[in-house]
């Protein structure tokens, strides 16, 4: 019987094949048979690895050394030297700055250094996310066998309550507290929706689950409709995720056909299927009750609230809906117990959190660290401090609709109640980091511009508001505001927060809110100086110390 003595794992996210990684996979292929190495080495194609510095990443086991990026050209001596001759490709490996943070990484997995704690991307890359029985391998639908084996669906929903488990979309509902809502309603049948529409600007953490670990998702829904009592689940995913789509309708395939999907799921009386429904490009859709207009085959448009899908969801019957990553936490929660799920993260947040680090940093990428660390921490320890030095001046969290945290705010816990207590929000994942070169009034502007782009039009304080505020953030930044304007903003934030129907529009009154807040000063050196402190926006290249 032949052994595998090394595997090697290749990077196989949307960028990672778009730089070439499948003609680095067949040139390993093609490398590994000419040395005769082909029973001893096995070669697979895992997701995303974390980080995007030098893509497509290359790891070998079980030295767990990287290289990258890897072209096709590299593959020879890296088999030569690394998997015949046995010495490490020095010349091939990810440069220092990239290595320090594969080391913390696979050591974190090792649980040697205070670094990444993983639940959520346990297996990103790790498994082959096309082969089920590689998932099956670790841990994969076991979660789902002891559901249907050993619990009711009420102690499924028990344990997830237990945990603590909040949404992970930015409001932060405690899940199981939303599976008992529908679970409670005697209104058949009942849905399950996955909410994969992730739209947000320099968010693609959910991409990345879905790409990298697609059975963890349907593993999750299948336990979210034996809990509610649903058979049948929806994927609603982003137009544009071509390569998660693809993956997606093979593992549903995959698990139909291993039967963990379909009717009578390891042999109980439980049914259970999952469609995928690919969302046309409109950013509104991401909003749960916009998502199940679309999916009914209509505009896009918010619901007026309540009813709650919870009552009148999808073609107006009992609905969950649920975020990507907040699903890909349930398979763990129910194997380990919501006790080892409560020894990550904080008492009222208890968990991890993904984030796609952005911006003036030296490292950027995926991160998943326990909720309650501090903006301090992410840029320090894991994106290794700010580019060329630089003075961190503020964050955005969450894409566009998260909030705009000043330095002073830096210390803060970053976890739902803390980030409560101070005023802001969490948002969906995206951190994006920015210096001192960072010009408050040009990225309001630019967010404004976005909702303004995107709003529905169903409700005239954001169809109306937003193109107001963009329209005033932009006299200021050409040097043509007037001192009034600044009420007139305060006005336009306060009708988008209190009249918008829905929370595309409540969301684009936080960058004006966060700026007026936190940086008033230099909105009005654009308005009274006619100065832009950063020298950034069009009227002015000047610099001046704004107090
Ligand atoms: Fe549409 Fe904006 Fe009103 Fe939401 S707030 S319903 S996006 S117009």
């Amino acid at each position: 019987m032949n052994t595998i003595r090394s595997m090697v794992l290749i990077s196989s996210d949307a960028e990672s094949l778009a730089r070439g990684a499948m003609a680095v996979y067949n040139k390993f292929q093609e490398q590994v048979k000419k040395f005769g190495l082909q029973d001893e080495i096995s070669v697979m194609m895992t997701g995303d690895m974390g980080r995007h510095d030098a893509l497509p990443l290359v790891v070998v086991y079980p030295e767990a050394v990287i290289y990258g990026p890897v072209s096709p050209e590299k593959v020879p001596l890296l088999v030569e030297e690394h998997l015949y001759k046995g010495r490490i490709a020095v010349e091939l490996q990810a440069s220092a700055r990239e290595l320090s943070g594969r080391i913390a990484w696979l050591s974190a997995r090792k649980g040697t250094l205070p670094a990444e704690q993983r639940i959520v991307l346990q297996r990103a890359g790790l498994i082959d996310p096309e082969d089920i029985e590689d998932y099956i391998l670790h841990d994969g639908y076991e979660a789902l066998g002891k559901a249907l084996a050993h619990m009711s669906s009420g102690e499924v929903i028990e344990e997830i309550i237990k945990s603590g488990l909040r949404g992970r979309g930015g409001a932060g509902f405690p899940t199981g507290q939303k599976w008992r809502m529908v679970a409670q309603v005697d209104n058949y049948p009942k849905y399950i929706i996955c909410n994969a529409d992730e739209s947000e600007p320099g968010t693609f953490k959910d991409r990345l689950v879905l790409e990298g670990d697609p059975h963890s998702i349907i593993e999750a829904m299948a336990l979210a409709g034996y809990a509610a009592g649903a058979n049948e689940g929806y994927i609603y995913i982003r137009g544009e995720y071509k390569l998660a789509q693809t993956r997606l309708a093979q593992a549903i395939a995959q698990a139909t056909e291993m039967g963990f999907l379909g009717p009578n799921i390891f042999g109980s009386d439980f049914n259970f299927n999952i469609h995928i429904h690919s969302g046309a490009g409109a950013y509104i859709c991401g909003e749960e009750t916009a998502l199940i207009e679309s999916i009914e085959g209509k505009r896009g448009e918010p619901r007026a609230r309540p009813p709650y899908p919870t009552t009148h969801g999808l073609w107006g019957k009992p609905t969950v809906v649920n975020n990507v990553e907040t699903l890909a936490n349930v398979p763990a929660i129910i194997r380990h117990g919501p006790a080892w799920f409560r020894g990550f993260g904080t008492k009222n947040s208890p968990g991890t959190k993904v984030y796609t680090v952005l911006g003036n940093v030296n490292v950027t990428g995926l991160i998943e660290v326990p909720m309650g660390i501090t903006l301090r921490e992410v840029i320090t320890i894991y994106a290794k401090g700010m580019k060329n030095g630089a003075t961190f001046k503020l964050a955005q969290t969450g894409g566009s609709s998260g909030s705009i945290i000043p330095a002073s705010l830096q210390d803060t816990p970053m976890d739902y109640d803390s980030y409560n207590r101070a005023g802001v929000s969490l948002g969906s994942g995206a951190l994006l980091i920015c210096d001192e070169e960072t010009c408050v009034v040009d990225l309001a502007r630019v967010l404004l511009n976005f909702f303004s782009q995107e709003s529905c039009g169903k409700c005239t304080p954001c169809r109306v508001g937003g193109q107001r505020a963009y329209q005033i953030l932009t006299n200021a930044a050409e040097g043509v505001g007037k001192l009034s304007d600044l009420d007139d903003l305060e006005k336009v934030a306060a009708n988008l927060f209190q009249l918008s129907n829905c929370g595309l529009g409540q969301t684009a009154g936080v960058p004006i809110r966060d700026i007026l807040r936190y940086f008033r000063a230099e909105v009005e050196a654009h308005i009274r100086l006619k100065v832009c402190p950063a020298g950034v926006c069009p009227m002015s290249g000047r610099r001046v110390k704004v107090v």
